[in-house]
């Protein structure tokens, strides 16, 4: 097998990846460990910075999104006794959408399946090589157990935190940097059958600890509870979730609506930055480089950020035989990351409470400040619904 570009993971960064060069007249073949059912059930992600509807749309991706996504103008910031909404077109000219990342990976599977460039699931064994060379490979095993070798001018590595791409730009002498912490607490995320109480997200501030009220459509909501990381998911009864979720929302003249509990899990809160993202002619993108806490629901975003780069490196490289912006790549991407990743420790470290009395009425000081400074909200505002590119 021979390609332009091997793409290993399609999660929304490597499939996203494959459709943007397709549209440039670059060929990829995708590379996928799990099955189409799995990994169009995998739920994750929901809110989508306008920058990445725009790169959606413009892919000829955005039907569904526009018909089916939620476009929302704010989020509410509660804390005992206040709910204030943040009017982002006002503040910054700018708002988000709701659309499952769920959502985004079967418009993008059912587009590529489609007639677009091949997509393999159920592979195995996959192992990079010769990344330093003008003709790297790809060695894995097909769905069908057969040994295959797939031949790139470039391979991307967008397979995620646990991938194994990784490990190859670190393996290449490059110092590659790790940058990691590790928070004290982790979200219990529950999908509901419930229609959404709320116009806006609410993210809350209480004694309890964090919570957050978000949806997936007028009939389903999808809600989060600060726990701590030992706790254990069979230890949370549906009535115990509800009861957490009432009690961090609680505002007088409003109710929580309650439903059916489709899906529940208890997420870790990591930031981590890996660089460089690229060793020659292997290049990382989206969590395969890097993971926030969820707090700024930038992972998704950024992987699409990180995407747009690369497509854009790689039309020059293979077209053009221009090596500039493939050389620009991991610092240019880099800076978005590290941006990202700022804003999403400043939310979590805003939001969570960690006991400490200290730590609560400085958290405090800060969301009243957020609420009543035209100037912190609109910081807040730029950085939420995503800094142009
Ligand atoms: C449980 C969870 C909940 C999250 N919730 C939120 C949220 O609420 N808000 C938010 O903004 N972000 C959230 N995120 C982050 C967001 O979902 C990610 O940033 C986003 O998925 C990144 O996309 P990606 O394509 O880079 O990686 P991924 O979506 O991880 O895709 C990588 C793909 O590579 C595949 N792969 C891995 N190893 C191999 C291999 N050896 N061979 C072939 N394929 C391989 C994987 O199966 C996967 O399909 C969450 C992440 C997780 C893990």
């Amino acid at each position: 097998m021979r390609t332009q570009v091997g793409i290993i993971g399609a999660g929304p960064a490597g499939l996203l990846l494959s459709r943007l060069l397709a549209l440039q007249g670059i060929d990829s073949v995708v590379l996928e460990n799990r099955s189409r059912e799995y990994v169009e059930a995998r739920v994750r992600a929901g809110i989508l910075e306008q920058n990445t509807v725009d790169v959606l749309t413009e892919a000829g991706m955005g039907d569904r999104l526009h018909r089916e996504g939620l476009e929302h103008r704010g989020i509410h910031l509660q804390y005992p006794g206040v709910r204030h909404q943040l009017d982002f077109p006002a503040l910054c000219g700018r708002r988000v959408w709701v659309y499952g990342q769920t959502e985004v990976v079967k418009d993008l599977v059912a587009a590529q399946l489609a007639g677009g460039p091949p997509l393999l699931f159920d592979v195995s064994d996959v192992a990079v090589e010769d990344v330093d060379t003008d003709s790297p490979r790809i060695r894995f095993t097909d769905a069908d157990g057969v040994a295959r070798v797939l031949e790139c001018d470039v391979v991307a590595g967008t397979d995620g935190f646990h991938g194994p791409s990784r490990a190859v730009v670190a393996e290449g002498g490059s110092g590659q940097q790790l940058w990691e912490r590790t928070y004290p607490y982790a979200w219990l995320g529950i999908l509901a059958d419930a229609p959404p109480a709320t116009d806006e997200l609410i993210y809350a501030w209480h004694p309890d600890g964090f919570a957050l009220y978000s949806m997936r459509s007028p009939s389903v909501s999808r809600l989060y509870l600060q726990v701590d990381p030992s706790e254990r998911i069979e230890d949370w009864s549906d009535d115990r979730i509800w009861e957490g979720l009432a009690t961090r929302f609680a505002l007088d003249g409003w109710e929580l609506s309650t439903g059916r509990i489709t899906e529940k899990s208890i997420l870790p809160m990591r930031s981590f930055v890996s660089a460089p993202m690229r060793r020659g002619r292997l290049f990382l993108a989206g969590d395969a480089a890097h993971i926030v806490p969820p707090t700024g629901a930038k992972g998704l975003n950024l992987a699409v950020a990180d995407v747009v780069l690369l497509s854009r490196a790689l039309v020059r490289l293979l077209q053009d035989k221009e090596t500039d912006l493939a050389d620009a790549y991991s610092d240019t991407a880099l800076r978005r990351v590290w941006r990202a990743t700022h804003f999403s420790w400043w939310m979590t470290s805003m939001l969570h409470t960690s006991g400490d009395a200290f730590d609560a009425q400085l958290q405090l000081s800060q969301l009243r400040r957020v609420c009543s400074s035209e100037a912190a909200a609109r910081e807040l505002a730029e950085n939420y619904t995503g800094l142009p590119y």
